[in-house]
Protein backbone atom coordinates (compact mmCIF):
# COMPACT_ATOMS: atom_id res chain seq x y z
CA UNK A 1 0.00 0.00 0.00
CA UNK A 2 1.39 3.28 -1.05
CA UNK A 3 1.30 6.77 1.41
CA UNK A 4 -1.52 8.23 -1.10
CA UNK A 5 -3.33 4.68 -0.12
CA UNK A 6 -4.00 4.88 3.28
CA UNK A 7 -4.52 9.34 3.09
CA UNK A 8 -7.15 9.05 0.49
CA UNK A 9 -10.13 7.86 2.38
CA UNK A 10 -9.56 10.54 4.66
CA UNK A 11 -8.93 12.87 2.45
CA UNK A 12 -12.18 11.93 0.98
CA UNK A 13 -14.04 12.05 4.20
CA UNK A 14 -12.69 15.08 4.75
CA UNK A 15 -14.30 16.75 1.50
CA UNK A 16 -17.39 15.36 2.73
CA UNK A 17 -17.64 16.61 5.71
CA UNK A 18 -16.19 20.01 5.08
CA UNK A 19 -16.90 20.50 1.45
CA UNK A 20 -13.39 21.31 0.52
CA UNK A 21 -10.00 19.57 0.89
CA UNK A 22 -7.47 19.36 3.49
CA UNK A 23 -4.13 21.05 3.10
CA UNK A 24 -2.28 19.74 5.90
CA UNK A 25 -1.58 16.28 7.34
CA UNK A 26 0.12 14.65 9.86
CA UNK A 27 0.66 11.52 11.68
CA UNK A 28 1.23 10.00 15.29
CA UNK A 29 2.05 6.70 16.02
CA UNK A 30 1.32 4.34 18.75
CA UNK A 31 4.31 2.64 21.17
CA UNK A 32 5.24 -0.73 23.13
CA UNK A 33 7.69 -0.42 26.09
CA UNK A 34 10.33 -2.95 25.35
CA UNK A 35 11.41 -3.39 29.26
CA UNK A 36 11.85 -0.72 31.93
CA UNK A 37 8.43 -0.99 33.76
CA UNK A 38 7.62 1.00 36.51
CA UNK A 39 10.42 2.68 36.21
CA UNK A 40 9.41 6.14 35.43
CA UNK A 41 7.96 7.52 38.15
CA UNK A 42 11.25 6.02 39.63
CA UNK A 43 13.06 8.58 37.62
CA UNK A 44 14.56 5.72 35.82
CA UNK A 45 14.53 4.55 32.43
CA UNK A 46 12.47 3.11 30.43
CA UNK A 47 13.07 1.92 26.72
CA UNK A 48 9.88 2.04 23.94
CA UNK A 49 9.60 1.97 20.19
CA UNK A 50 7.05 3.43 18.06
CA UNK A 51 4.89 0.95 16.68
CA UNK A 52 3.16 0.67 12.95
CA UNK A 53 -0.43 1.61 13.92
CA UNK A 54 -0.85 5.50 14.37
CA UNK A 55 -3.81 8.52 14.78
CA UNK A 56 -3.69 10.29 11.27
CA UNK A 57 -5.20 14.20 11.29
CA UNK A 58 -5.72 15.97 8.06
CA UNK A 59 -6.89 19.83 8.82
CA UNK A 60 -7.67 22.98 6.99
CA UNK A 61 -7.29 26.53 8.74
CA UNK A 62 -10.52 28.92 9.35
CA UNK A 63 -10.88 32.04 10.14
CA UNK A 64 -13.59 31.70 12.99
CA UNK A 65 -11.37 31.56 16.18
CA UNK A 66 -12.85 27.23 16.72
CA UNK A 67 -11.81 23.87 16.15
CA UNK A 68 -14.28 21.72 14.17
CA UNK A 69 -13.19 18.37 14.79
CA UNK A 70 -14.46 14.59 13.32
CA UNK A 71 -13.73 11.67 14.35
CA UNK A 72 -13.76 9.19 11.55
CA UNK A 73 -13.47 6.21 14.38
CA UNK A 74 -16.66 7.64 16.88
CA UNK A 75 -18.36 8.99 13.76
CA UNK A 76 -19.49 12.26 15.97
CA UNK A 77 -18.32 16.02 15.51
CA UNK A 78 -17.19 18.52 18.14
CA UNK A 79 -16.97 22.39 18.11
CA UNK A 80 -14.32 23.89 20.38
CA UNK A 81 -14.31 27.43 20.91
CA UNK A 82 -10.48 28.81 21.19
CA UNK A 83 -12.05 31.58 23.73
CA UNK A 84 -13.10 29.15 25.96
CA UNK A 85 -11.47 25.30 26.05
CA UNK A 86 -13.45 23.38 28.64
CA UNK A 87 -12.90 19.42 28.56
CA UNK A 88 -16.27 17.84 27.14
CA UNK A 89 -17.87 14.98 28.93
CA UNK A 90 -19.80 13.08 26.64
CA UNK A 91 -17.42 13.26 23.63
CA UNK A 92 -13.96 12.86 25.24
CA UNK A 93 -12.01 11.62 22.50
CA UNK A 94 -11.80 15.61 21.54
CA UNK A 95 -9.94 16.50 24.82
CA UNK A 96 -6.81 15.04 23.89
CA UNK A 97 -6.94 17.53 20.82
CA UNK A 98 -8.71 20.58 22.69
CA UNK A 99 -6.44 19.56 25.29
CA UNK A 100 -3.51 20.58 23.01
CA UNK A 101 -4.78 23.88 22.23
CA UNK A 102 -5.64 24.92 25.65
CA UNK A 103 -1.73 23.96 27.16
CA UNK A 104 -0.74 26.00 24.13
CA UNK A 105 -2.26 29.06 24.53
CA UNK A 106 -1.53 29.06 28.34
CA UNK A 107 1.97 28.78 27.35
CA UNK A 108 1.85 31.99 25.34
CA UNK A 109 1.14 31.12 21.59
CA UNK A 110 -1.84 32.01 19.29
CA UNK A 111 -3.31 28.46 17.45
CA UNK A 112 -5.74 29.68 15.15
CA UNK A 113 -8.95 28.25 13.71
CA UNK A 114 -9.13 25.00 11.68
CA UNK A 115 -11.27 22.26 10.23
CA UNK A 116 -9.91 18.67 11.18
CA UNK A 117 -10.68 14.97 10.97
CA UNK A 118 -8.86 12.41 13.22
CA UNK A 119 -8.70 8.34 12.10
CA UNK A 120 -6.52 6.35 13.89
CA UNK A 121 -5.86 2.34 13.59
CA UNK A 122 -4.15 1.98 17.25
CA UNK A 123 -6.22 -0.39 19.44
CA UNK A 124 -7.80 1.86 21.81
CA UNK A 125 -7.38 1.50 25.39
CA UNK A 126 -5.33 -2.17 25.39
CA UNK A 127 -1.93 0.19 26.77
CA UNK A 128 -0.53 1.11 23.01
CA UNK A 129 -0.80 4.85 24.15
CA UNK A 130 -3.45 5.98 21.48
CA UNK A 131 -4.44 8.59 23.81
CA UNK A 132 -0.39 10.36 23.13
CA UNK A 133 -0.47 9.78 19.63
CA UNK A 134 -3.89 11.62 19.45
CA UNK A 135 -1.73 14.70 21.65
CA UNK A 136 1.39 14.43 19.76
CA UNK A 137 -0.61 14.20 16.40
CA UNK A 138 -2.73 17.87 17.28
CA UNK A 139 0.60 19.53 18.79
CA UNK A 140 2.33 18.61 15.17
CA UNK A 141 -0.85 19.93 13.28
CA UNK A 142 -0.87 23.08 15.34
CA UNK A 143 3.17 24.17 15.35
CA UNK A 144 2.79 23.55 11.55
CA UNK A 145 -0.64 24.63 10.55
CA UNK A 146 -0.36 28.28 12.92
CA UNK A 147 3.77 28.98 12.39
CA UNK A 148 4.78 27.76 15.78
CA UNK A 149 7.92 26.19 14.63
CA UNK A 150 10.36 27.81 16.94
CA UNK A 151 8.49 25.02 19.35
CA UNK A 152 11.19 21.90 19.93
CA UNK A 153 9.88 18.66 18.98
CA UNK A 154 11.20 17.86 22.66
CA UNK A 155 9.19 21.13 23.96
CA UNK A 156 6.27 20.09 22.03
CA UNK A 157 6.20 16.47 23.65
CA UNK A 158 6.07 17.62 26.87
CA UNK A 159 3.63 20.01 26.21
CA UNK A 160 1.21 17.23 25.12
CA UNK A 161 2.14 15.47 28.20
CA UNK A 162 1.07 18.58 29.80
CA UNK A 163 -2.41 18.16 27.94
CA UNK A 164 -3.05 14.79 28.97
CA UNK A 165 -2.07 15.58 33.03
CA UNK A 166 -4.30 18.59 33.22
CA UNK A 167 -7.00 18.31 30.94
CA UNK A 168 -7.65 15.07 30.59
CA UNK A 169 -6.79 14.69 33.96
CA UNK A 170 -4.37 11.45 33.78
CA UNK A 171 -0.94 11.58 35.59
CA UNK A 172 1.17 9.89 33.01
CA UNK A 173 4.48 10.27 32.41
CA UNK A 174 6.50 11.66 29.64
CA UNK A 175 7.46 7.96 28.21
CA UNK A 176 3.91 8.29 25.62
CA UNK A 177 4.48 11.52 24.06
CA UNK A 178 8.59 10.93 23.51
CA UNK A 179 8.45 8.08 21.87
CA UNK A 180 5.41 9.28 19.46
CA UNK A 181 7.19 12.37 18.56
CA UNK A 182 10.97 11.05 18.43
CA UNK A 183 10.40 7.46 17.92
CA UNK A 184 12.70 6.62 14.56
CA UNK A 185 12.11 3.73 11.90
CA UNK A 186 13.91 0.55 13.26
CA UNK A 187 14.75 2.03 16.04
CA UNK A 188 13.79 1.98 20.41
CA UNK A 189 14.58 4.96 22.34
CA UNK A 190 16.19 4.73 25.76
CA UNK A 191 15.00 7.54 27.92
CA UNK A 192 16.13 8.79 30.94
CA UNK A 193 13.14 9.75 32.65
CA UNK A 194 14.83 12.09 35.15
CA UNK A 195 17.04 13.89 32.67
CA UNK A 196 14.68 13.71 29.56
CA UNK A 197 17.53 12.51 27.73
CA UNK A 198 16.32 10.12 25.07
CA UNK A 199 18.82 7.65 22.98
CA UNK A 200 17.78 5.62 19.60
CA UNK A 201 19.26 2.20 19.16
CA UNK A 202 18.99 0.46 16.61
CA UNK A 203 16.99 -2.23 16.88
CA UNK A 204 19.25 -5.16 15.40
CA UNK A 205 17.95 -7.60 12.64
CA UNK A 206 16.45 -5.72 10.16
CA UNK A 207 14.00 -7.73 8.19
CA UNK A 208 14.20 -10.95 10.01
CA UNK A 209 12.70 -10.20 13.75
CA UNK A 210 9.41 -8.29 14.93
CA UNK A 211 7.75 -6.73 17.34
CA UNK A 212 4.69 -9.14 18.30
CA UNK A 213 2.50 -7.59 20.78
CA UNK A 214 -0.18 -9.79 22.20
CA UNK A 215 -3.68 -7.99 23.85
CA UNK A 216 -4.99 -10.50 26.38
CA UNK A 217 -8.59 -8.80 26.16
CA UNK A 218 -8.18 -8.19 30.00
CA UNK A 219 -9.11 -4.63 30.97
CA UNK A 220 -8.95 -4.68 35.22
CA UNK A 221 -10.69 -1.84 36.68
CA UNK A 222 -8.04 -2.81 40.02
CA UNK A 223 -5.53 -1.44 37.35
CA UNK A 224 -5.73 2.12 38.40
CA UNK A 225 -5.52 1.42 42.56
CA UNK A 226 -3.26 -0.91 42.96
CA UNK A 227 -0.72 1.44 40.52
CA UNK A 228 -0.94 4.51 42.98
CA UNK A 229 -0.67 1.71 45.62
CA UNK A 230 2.52 0.64 43.66
CA UNK A 231 3.78 4.37 43.64
CA UNK A 232 2.99 5.16 47.06
CA UNK A 233 5.13 1.44 47.75
CA UNK A 234 8.03 2.80 46.22
CA UNK A 235 7.80 5.82 48.19
CA UNK A 236 7.88 4.42 51.41
CA UNK A 237 10.95 2.59 50.37
CA UNK A 238 12.78 5.84 49.28
CA UNK A 239 11.82 7.04 52.42
CA UNK A 240 13.39 3.63 54.40
CA UNK A 241 16.79 3.90 52.32
CA UNK A 242 17.25 7.31 52.58
CA UNK A 243 17.99 6.61 56.41
CA UNK A 244 20.63 4.26 55.03
CA UNK A 245 22.13 6.84 51.83
CA UNK A 246 21.10 10.41 53.06
CA UNK A 247 21.84 11.79 48.95
CA UNK A 248 19.21 9.40 46.91
CA UNK A 249 16.17 11.48 45.82
CA UNK A 250 14.54 8.52 43.70
CA UNK A 251 14.87 4.56 43.69
CA UNK A 252 16.97 5.33 40.58
CA UNK A 253 19.91 6.45 42.47
CA UNK A 254 20.22 3.13 44.46
CA UNK A 255 22.28 0.86 42.19
CA UNK A 256 22.21 -2.76 42.72
CA UNK A 257 25.42 -3.22 44.71
CA UNK A 258 23.88 -0.65 47.12
CA UNK A 259 20.72 -2.20 47.15
CA UNK A 260 22.44 -5.74 48.48
CA UNK A 261 23.70 -4.28 51.49
CA UNK A 262 20.85 -3.15 52.81
CA UNK A 263 18.10 -5.46 51.11
CA UNK A 264 18.03 -7.46 54.47
CA UNK A 265 16.58 -4.46 56.50
CA UNK A 266 13.78 -3.46 54.54
CA UNK A 267 10.43 -5.27 55.29
CA UNK A 268 7.86 -7.55 52.77
CA UNK A 269 6.27 -6.15 50.53
CA UNK A 270 8.55 -3.15 50.53
CA UNK A 271 11.61 -4.92 50.21
CA UNK A 272 9.66 -6.92 47.02
CA UNK A 273 8.75 -3.30 45.28
CA UNK A 274 12.14 -2.13 45.92
CA UNK A 275 14.08 -5.18 44.13
CA UNK A 276 11.65 -4.98 40.97
CA UNK A 277 12.56 -1.11 40.77
CA UNK A 278 16.47 -1.26 41.24
CA UNK A 279 16.90 -4.61 38.91
CA UNK A 280 14.40 -3.37 36.56
CA UNK A 281 15.89 0.22 35.55
CA UNK A 282 19.48 -1.61 35.38
CA UNK A 283 17.72 -4.16 32.72
CA UNK A 284 16.61 -1.14 30.42
CA UNK A 285 20.08 0.16 30.42
CA UNK A 286 21.78 -3.56 29.92
CA UNK A 287 19.23 -4.13 27.05
CA UNK A 288 19.84 -1.11 25.10
CA UNK A 289 23.01 -1.79 25.47
CA UNK A 290 22.31 -5.68 24.53
CA UNK A 291 20.23 -4.76 21.02
CA UNK A 292 23.05 -1.71 20.15
CA UNK A 293 25.53 -5.36 20.22
CA UNK A 294 22.99 -6.72 18.08
CA UNK A 295 22.86 -9.70 21.32
CA UNK A 296 18.99 -10.95 21.21
CA UNK A 297 19.67 -13.72 23.11
CA UNK A 298 20.57 -11.60 26.16
CA UNK A 299 17.81 -9.22 25.34
CA UNK A 300 15.31 -11.93 25.36
CA UNK A 301 16.84 -13.01 28.78
CA UNK A 302 16.45 -9.39 30.56
CA UNK A 303 13.03 -9.87 29.21
CA UNK A 304 12.17 -13.11 30.63
CA UNK A 305 14.08 -11.68 34.23
CA UNK A 306 11.70 -8.57 33.61
CA UNK A 307 8.26 -10.50 33.47
CA UNK A 308 9.47 -12.94 35.99
CA UNK A 309 10.56 -9.81 38.70
CA UNK A 310 7.24 -7.78 37.32
CA UNK A 311 5.04 -11.20 38.58
CA UNK A 312 7.05 -12.34 41.65
CA UNK A 313 8.36 -8.96 43.08
CA UNK A 314 6.14 -5.91 41.65
CA UNK A 315 3.04 -8.52 41.98
CA UNK A 316 1.26 -6.69 38.97
CA UNK A 317 0.94 -10.07 36.40
CA UNK A 318 -2.31 -11.85 36.23
CA UNK A 319 -3.17 -15.64 35.04
CA UNK A 320 -3.71 -14.29 31.50
CA UNK A 321 -0.83 -12.50 30.77
CA UNK A 322 1.43 -15.18 32.72
CA UNK A 323 -0.25 -17.65 30.02
CA UNK A 324 0.48 -15.55 27.10
CA UNK A 325 4.21 -14.86 28.29
CA UNK A 326 4.65 -18.78 29.05
CA UNK A 327 3.50 -20.18 25.97
CA UNK A 328 6.24 -17.51 24.31
CA UNK A 329 8.96 -19.02 26.29
CA UNK A 330 8.06 -22.20 25.30
CA UNK A 331 8.59 -21.31 21.28
CA UNK A 332 11.46 -21.72 19.36
CA UNK A 333 11.55 -18.80 17.46
CA UNK A 334 10.70 -16.16 20.22
CA UNK A 335 13.83 -14.24 20.98
CA UNK A 336 11.72 -12.68 24.56
CA UNK A 337 8.82 -12.07 25.25
CA UNK A 338 7.28 -10.44 29.14
CA UNK A 339 4.14 -8.46 30.23
CA UNK A 340 4.17 -4.59 28.97
CA UNK A 341 2.33 -1.48 30.24
CA UNK A 342 1.14 -1.14 33.86
CA UNK A 343 -0.03 -5.13 34.09
CA UNK A 344 -3.14 -6.73 35.40
CA UNK A 345 -4.59 -7.03 31.85
CA UNK A 346 -3.37 -5.29 28.88
CA UNK A 347 -0.03 -6.85 26.62
CA UNK A 348 2.19 -8.70 26.40
CA UNK A 349 5.75 -7.71 23.75
CA UNK A 350 7.75 -9.99 22.45
CA UNK A 351 10.61 -10.32 20.12
CA UNK A 352 10.00 -13.08 17.50
CA UNK A 353 12.26 -14.79 14.24
CA UNK A 354 9.89 -13.59 10.95
CA UNK A 355 9.92 -17.42 10.12
CA UNK A 356 8.22 -18.22 13.48
CA UNK A 357 5.46 -15.50 13.85
CA UNK A 358 2.54 -18.01 12.62
CA UNK A 359 3.48 -20.87 14.65
CA UNK A 360 3.70 -18.22 17.64
CA UNK A 361 0.32 -16.80 16.92
CA UNK A 362 -1.01 -20.24 16.73
CA UNK A 363 0.74 -21.42 19.82
CA UNK A 364 -0.08 -18.24 22.11
CA UNK A 365 -3.91 -18.28 20.64
CA UNK A 366 -4.57 -22.13 21.42
CA UNK A 367 -3.04 -22.21 25.14
CA UNK A 368 -4.74 -18.93 26.32
CA UNK A 369 -8.13 -19.99 24.56
CA UNK A 370 -7.95 -23.72 26.01
CA UNK A 371 -7.14 -21.82 29.73
CA UNK A 372 -9.21 -18.36 29.42
CA UNK A 373 -11.88 -19.21 26.86
CA UNK A 374 -10.70 -15.65 25.30
CA UNK A 375 -8.97 -15.11 21.76
CA UNK A 376 -5.94 -13.15 21.85
CA UNK A 377 -4.89 -10.16 19.17
CA UNK A 378 -1.84 -9.57 17.64
CA UNK A 379 -0.29 -6.75 16.51
CA UNK A 380 3.22 -7.68 14.24
CA UNK A 381 5.24 -4.18 13.76
CA UNK A 382 8.65 -2.96 13.06
CA UNK A 383 9.65 -0.06 15.35
CA UNK A 384 8.25 2.82 13.55
CA UNK A 385 9.03 6.29 12.80
CA UNK A 386 7.88 9.09 15.41
CA UNK A 387 5.25 11.87 14.22
CA UNK A 388 6.18 13.50 10.91
CA UNK A 389 3.97 15.04 8.00
CA UNK A 390 1.62 13.76 5.76
CA UNK A 391 1.40 14.67 2.11
CA UNK A 392 -1.40 16.14 1.19
CA UNK A 393 -1.98 16.15 -2.79
CA UNK A 394 -2.71 19.89 -4.01
CA UNK A 395 -4.69 18.75 -6.74
CA UNK A 396 -7.93 16.45 -5.56
CA UNK A 397 -7.54 13.12 -5.94
CA UNK A 398 -10.64 11.47 -8.38
CA UNK A 399 -12.25 9.00 -6.18
P1 LIG B 1 -4.57 4.11 25.49
O1 LIG B 1 -3.76 5.36 25.47
O2 LIG B 1 -3.92 3.00 26.24
O3 LIG B 1 -4.99 3.65 24.13
P2 LIG B 1 -6.40 5.78 26.92
O4 LIG B 1 -7.62 5.48 27.71
O5 LIG B 1 -5.29 6.54 27.55
O6 LIG B 1 -5.90 4.41 26.31
O7 LIG B 1 -6.83 6.63 25.65
C1 LIG B 1 -7.85 6.19 24.81
C2 LIG B 1 -8.73 7.34 24.40
O8 LIG B 1 -8.06 8.13 23.38
C3 LIG B 1 -10.01 6.90 23.76
O9 LIG B 1 -10.99 6.62 24.74
C4 LIG B 1 -10.38 8.10 22.93
O10 LIG B 1 -10.97 9.11 23.72
C5 LIG B 1 -9.02 8.59 22.45
N1 LIG B 1 -8.71 7.99 21.12
C6 LIG B 1 -7.83 7.02 20.84
N2 LIG B 1 -7.84 6.71 19.52
C7 LIG B 1 -8.76 7.52 18.95
C8 LIG B 1 -9.25 7.70 17.62
N3 LIG B 1 -8.80 6.96 16.62
N4 LIG B 1 -10.20 8.64 17.42
C9 LIG B 1 -10.68 9.39 18.45
N5 LIG B 1 -10.26 9.26 19.72
C10 LIG B 1 -9.32 8.34 19.99
MG1 LIG C 1 -3.24 6.49 27.24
Amino acid sequence: MNALDKTLPLIKAFIEKFDRPPIMGVRAPGRVNLIGEHTDYNMGFVFPAAIEKEIRIVASPISAPELRIYSMNFDESVTVPLTDIRPSKDKSWSNYIAGVADELIKSGYNPGGCEMLVWGDIPIGSGLSSSAAMEVAAACLFRRLFNLSDISDRSLALLAQKAENNFVGVNCGIMDQFISMMGWDNHALLIDCRTLNAMLVPMPRRGEISIVICDSNIRRKLTGSEYNRRRLECEEGLNLLKKQFPTITALRDVLPGMWEEVEHTIPDPIRKRCRHVIYENQRALDGAEALENNDLEFFGELMKLSHISLRDDFEVSCPELDCLVRAAWGVEECCGSRLTGAGFGGCTVSIVKNEGIEKFKKRLTENYVKEFSIEPNFIVSQAASGASLLRIPSAIPAF
